[in-house]
């Protein structure tokens, strides 16, 4: 392939001189079939590779219109692209060239969870892989030739091979777009009929392992299959090929706005179909299982999280005077026992704009969930600061509109204040409603003396700009996700471990310049958390993921971004060590 004079010119040049000779790479060049822009040159082989873009124009591209004429439409035609892109790349880089990362390329391209992402983007005139390449080098000298290779050979190539569409199969790919446009179709129709999630007949939710993110495989797997008092249809925005023909419906359980409780023997697959309904926001891969799990976007995983901070939280509705009579309207530590991380992990949702709760027993405070009568008679309602969720979960759906839904196979307590009970049964789901309800009529629980006070409005927090320091010494400003659970933000380390709905990396990078953008631009003496929140979801919808990176730490190139949801950002300036409130 012949190629641009300056980039082999210079490739030329630095032909075994020091490895910052490199740097001279940055610019654009009009390769034969392709552009190539070298955005940031790395320090040395054994840094983070050198980050690239490459370009194809749509005229030679070809991707048909109708693949991408949505928004939703365009963001599965990106994710899968990058999928291509980084299936590919085996291919590409067909041996090790040099030191360090020499000769690598990486792509950003997603998991099983199919996100908004800024590793590929589609344009009306062009399509663009975001690309990381390690450039070669022998020790510490720069490979001209080889770079040569992988700049005017192996990276066009990766790139006419994986985004022409003349290499496509094109069934492949038109099945792997109708599939999330279906999904986010369906998302929207959980509205229109009350629910809050749906699990369609046939899901596969058991994944491979704990360390696995896919799905279980063999005879033992039973897929889901809902009872008939459970069952709804919903409609496909575009019907799909089925093992029997086209389908245009899908027939799966719904779970209904309101109080849901899931029993069940222990290990029985309750906390599988929980995880499921967790990310279920997320549309999914074609495969993948729980592709037709289709959770509202906005329920939320609490859990208790001891050893969090928590600041200013007005958790009185759970928990009132603490030994000491320390006030519990805004409560603030940093180091939360598990019921105070709780209740502090609900009312922060709630603040937030959470549509419902998700709770698994397994990952909850006993004490935060349950009381029962004995304890009751032996330590006096008065001398408990505890309101049990059980007596709160009612008050939240009908006065604040937070749904939820329930794991809890250990206490009946919740047959009375549940709206629906499904209890699993070796992985099948049974209607047991009425069942617990008579249960619960012949022994009636004891609620606790005295009314207790209404959770009353969830009261909205400012937070103070100046506790977001992203700077690191003299180095302006040092952001980085460490993995999917750690930022490191300034001289701050970020642990956001309790966050179970946050599954990829480049979101968890996301939020960190999320915090640092919206403490720059977005923050002011009197705007709530909130306020921030909406502020900063109108910037991702208008401008893009791209400007998440406005002070170009990362140079003109940031090409791994993955969209957070409002939820997980909220939580993870929660969890700022830093962080200072001020109550509204
Ligand atoms: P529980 O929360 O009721 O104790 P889990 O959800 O933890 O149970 O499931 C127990 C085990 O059963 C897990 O290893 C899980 O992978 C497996 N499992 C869950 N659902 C299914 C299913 N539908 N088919 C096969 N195995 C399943
Ligand atoms: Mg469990």
């Amino acid at each position: 392939m012949s190629s641009d004079r300056s980039l082999l010119n210079i490739l030329r040049r630095i032909d075994g001189r020091g490895y910052g000779a490199y740097k001279d790479l940055h610019g654009r060049y009009e390769l034969e079939e392709c552009t190539l822009f070298v955005d940031h040159v790395q320090g040395d082989p054994f840094a983070a590779p050198s980050r690239i873009r490459v370009r194809v124009d749509m005229g030679l591209a070809q991707l048909p219109d109708g693949l991408w004429d949505s928004a939703v439409r365009r963001l599965a035609l990106e994710d899968y692209l990058a999928r291509r892109v980084r299936a590919r790349i085996p291919r590409a880089e067909p041996r090790r060239r040099g030191s360090g990362k020499s000769g690598k390329i990486f792509i950003d391209a997603g998991g099983q969870e199919v996100l908004e992402r800024t590793a590929l983007v589609l344009d009306e005139d062009f399509v663009e892989a975001r690309l990381q390449v390690g450039l070669p080098a022998a020790g510490r000298r720069v490979l001209g030739r080889e770079a040569e290779q992988l700049l005017c050979s192996d990276v066009p190539r990766l790139a006419l091979g994986s985004l022409v569409w003349e290499a496509f199969d094109e069934a492949e790919a038109r099945n792997f777009v109708d599939c999330i446009e279906n999904q986010e179709y369906l998302r929207e129709q959980l509205q229109v009929y009350g629910l809050v999630a749906f699990v369609a007949n046939g899901s596969i939710l058991p994944r491979e392992s704990g360390a696995s993110d896919r799905p279980l495989r063999g005879s033992d797997v039973v897929p889901f299959d809902t009872p008939e008092t459970l069952r709804v249809q919903l409609p496909l925005a575009t019907p799909m090929e089925g093992p029997e023909g086209l389908v245009e419906t899908l027939t799966g359980m719904g779970i209904p706005r309101g109080v849901t409780l899931v029993a069940g023997g222990g290990y029985h697959g309750k906390s599988t179909l929980l995880r499921a309904l967790e990310r279920g926001v997320y549309p999914h891969v074609p495969g993948d299982g729980r592709e037709w799990v289709i959770s509202d976007p906005g329920l939320v995983k609490i859990r208790a999280e001891d050893g969090r901070r928590v600041e200013s939280v007005d958790i009185s509705g759970f928990i009132g005077a603490l030994p000491q009579g320390r006030s519990t309207r805004s409560f603030s530590s940093d180091d939360a026992s598990g019921s105070t991380s709780q209740a502090a992990n609900i009312v922060e949702a709630a603040e937030a704009g959470a549509a419902g709760l998700l709770l698994d027993e397994d990952t909850s405070a006993t004490n935060f969930m349950v009381r029962d009568a004995r304890m009751k008679a032996l330590v006096h309602d008065r001398d408990e600061p505890i309101t049990p969720f059980v007596e709160r979960v009612r008050e939240l759906y009908e006065h604040h509109g937070i749904s939820t839904v329930l794991v809890m196979g250990g206490c009946g307590d919740y047959f009375d204040v549940a709206d629906h009970v499904v209890v699993l049964r070796d992985f099948q789901p049974r209607d047991a409603t009425s069942e617990a309800r008579r249960i619960a009529d012949r022994q009636v629980r004891e609620q606790s003396m005295g009314s207790r006070k209404p959770i009353g409005e969830i009261s909205a927090r400012i937070p103070q700009a100046e506790s977001f320091d992203a700077s690191r010494g003299r180095r302006d400003v040092k952001i980085d996700a460490r993995g999917v659970d750690r930022i490191s933000f300034g001289r701050a380390d970020l642990e956001l471990r309790g966050l179970e709905q946050l599954v990829d990396v480049s979101q968890t990078r996301a939020v960190g310049y999320a915090i640092h953008l919206s403490a720059e631009r977005f923050m002011g003496p009197r705007t709530t958390l909130a306020e921030i929140l909406d502020r900063l979801e109108n910037f991702f919808d208008s401008r893009g993921l791209d400007e998440l990176d406005v002070f170009h730490r990362t140079g003109h190139h940031p090409g791994n971004f993955a969209r957070p949801r409002r939820f997980e950002i909220a939580a993870a300036i929660n969890r700022l060590r830093s962080l200072r409130m001020e109550q509204v």
